[in-house]
């Protein structure tokens, strides 16, 4: 017998007002028995719908049926197994994935500066430096955030942007309007000039 005539079969024998939910593969087989020629049901379906209500309803697979949500369990459970035959761990192998997925960073000309410019530098990027801002509100180290040109606040930018004390020196060094960006996180000649600077103002960062 075919497996949607067994099909057929069995939902005849089901009691007239149960409800009648056919799976996807269910209805495909039952489908291959439904055939309608000239657009006409067959007698196969004829005979299902003397007997049954029939609703032909979309239900999406692995939605809350208890057992194909435990299949799912299983199944990943199962694809984080170790394999005898595979010399690394799935950790491992997550691990590696994750390296050669990840997109690479960009390479900083920080790491190319000798070390008394990487000091200047990271002080300035951070803001965890000597300058009088830092010193105090973080630290309370200073009496006053400001600058001694009295305009601003003591920080990273207002020594490298606009403190009027270092005009002459910043244009000697930065001829063009320069901004902060690329001398804090520009390239390795960019980084290069600005720890010069720094180490020509005086200014202890
Ligand atoms: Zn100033």
């Amino acid at each position: 017998m075919r497996p949607s005539s067994k099909l057929l079969n069995s939902l005849r024998s089901l009691q007239r007002a149960a409800p009648t939910w056919l799976s996807s593969r269910m209805l495909c087989q039952y489908s291959k028995h439904w055939k309608i020629p000239n657009k006409h049901p067959s007698p196969g379906h004829f005979s299902l719908c003397k007997t049954r209500v029939v609703s032909l309803q979309w239900i999406p697979a692995h939605c809350g049926v208890p057992g194909n949500e435990n299949a799912d369990i299983l199944a990943k459970l199962g694809a984080t197994d170790n394999q005898p035959q595979n010399a690394i761990t799935h950790e491992e192998n997550v691990t590696m994935i994750k390296a050669l997925t990840k997109p690479r960073p960009t390479k900083d000309d920080y790491h190319l500066l000798e070390r008394w410019e990487q000091v200047i530098i990271l002080r300035l990027r951070t803001g965890h430096n000597r300058l009088n801002a830092h010193m105090c509100t973080k630290l309370k180290l200073s009496p006053s955030p400001m600058c001694h040109c009295g305009l601003e606040q003591k920080t990273a930018e207002h020594i490298l942007q606009r403190c009027p004390c270092l005009e002459n020196q910043r244009k000697s060094v930065w001829p063009n309007s320069t901004l902060i960006k690329t001398k804090v996180h520009g390239k390795k000649e960019d980084l290069k000039k600005t720890a010069s600077f720094i180490a020509g103002s005086g200014v202890t960062v």
